[in-house]
C-alpha cells in the first residue's frame, strides 16, 4: 500500500527509493494553518513527509472558505487544528501528525522550531514571522516563507548562517497589515512552490529560493527572482 501510494514521485530520479525513504524519515513544520497552510500541509502529506507538525490558534470563519481547503462549512467556529487533524488524517493515515492549538510567539518558537528538519511559515502577520525566523536562526533550521496578497505572492528560503535571514528584510516596527485581499489559484500556486522547497531542502536538491525571494505576479503568470544580500545590521543574524 505505501510503496504503490508513492510509486509515481519514486518513479521521478530525482526521488527514487532512496529519497522517498529519506521523505519518511524527516519531519516538517507548518507555521499557520490558513490558505498557505492548507495546500502546504495537503502537499507534504502527499509526499509523505514522515512526521508534520502544524499550528494555528485560530478557529474557521466562513470568510476562511474561498482558499482553506482543509475546512468545510460545517467546521465554521471549530478550531484549526482540530479540524485540519480529522480532514489530513482520513487523506494520509501514515504520517505522524502533530497539531499545536496556538499562535506562534518568541516564547513558543524557540522550542517548537528546534524539533524539527524544515519550518514552513503560512502567516501574514511580520511580528510572528521574525520570532519564528529569529528561532530558526538560532537553532540552524531551516526556514521557507512565503507570502501573498491578491495576485501577487513571495518565497524566500533562509539558511541560517548562509543565507540573508527575514530581520535582514523586515523591521519588527512595520506596521501592521490590514486583511489582504486573496484569491485561491494564488494561494495555492505560492503554497505548491513552498512545498517544492520544502522538499528540495529535505531531498538536498538545488533550491533556487536559497537567499532569494521569487516575486510571482499571478495576473501576467510571470516569476521573477531578486537576490537579498545579508545585512550585516541584522538584530537577529547580523551579529
Ligand atoms: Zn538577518
Amino acid at each position: 500500500m505505501l510503496a504503490e501510494r508513492y510509486e509515481r514521485q519514486i518513479a521521478l530520479p530525482e526521488i527514487g527509493e532512496a529519497g522517498q525513504a529519506r521523505l519518511l524519515a524527516s519531519s516538517a513544520l507548518v507555521v499557520g494553518c490558513g490558505g498557505l497552510g492548507s495546500t502546504l500541509l495537503y502537499c507534504l502529506c502527499g509526499m509523505g513527509v514522515g512526521r508534520i507538525g502544524f499550528c494555528d490558534g485560530d478557529v474557521v470563519s466562513a470568510s476562511n472558505l474561498n482558499r482553506q481547503f482543509l475546512y468545510t462549512p460545517a467546521d465554521v467556529g471549530r478550531k484549526k487544528t482540530e479540524a485540519a487533524h480529522k480532514r489530513l488524517r482520513a487523506f494520509a493515515p501514515e504520517p505522524t501528525l502533530e497539531p499545536l492549538d496556538a499562535f506562534v510567539t518568541p516564547d513558543n518558537a524557540p522550542s517548537l522550531v528546534s524539533r524539527y528538519d524544515v519550518v514552513l511559515l503560512a502567516v501574514d502577520a511580520i511580528p510572528a514571522r521574525l520570532a519564528v525566523n529569529h528561532a530558526c536562526v538560532e537553532a540552524g533550521v531551516p526556514l521557507v516563507d512565503a507570502g501573498v496578497d491578491g495576485f501577487h505572492g513571495s518565497l524566500f528560503t533562509v539558511r541560517p548562517g548562509k543565507t540573508a535571514c527575514l530581520g535582514c528584510l523586515y523591521s519588527a516596527s512595520a506596521p501592521e497589515q490590514p486583511a489582504v485581499p486573496s484569491f485561491a489559484p494564488i494561494v495555492s500556486v505560492v503554497a505548491s512552490l513552498q512545498a517544492q522547497c520544502a522538499a528540495n531542502i529535505l531531498l538536498n536538491l538545488p533550491n533556487p529560493t536559497d537567499g532569494r525571494m521569487l516575486l510571482f505576479d499571478g495576473a501576467a503568470m510571470a516569476t521573477e527572482f531578486v537576490t537579498i544580500a545579508r545585512n550585516p545590521r541584522c538584530p537577529i543574524c547580523g551579529k
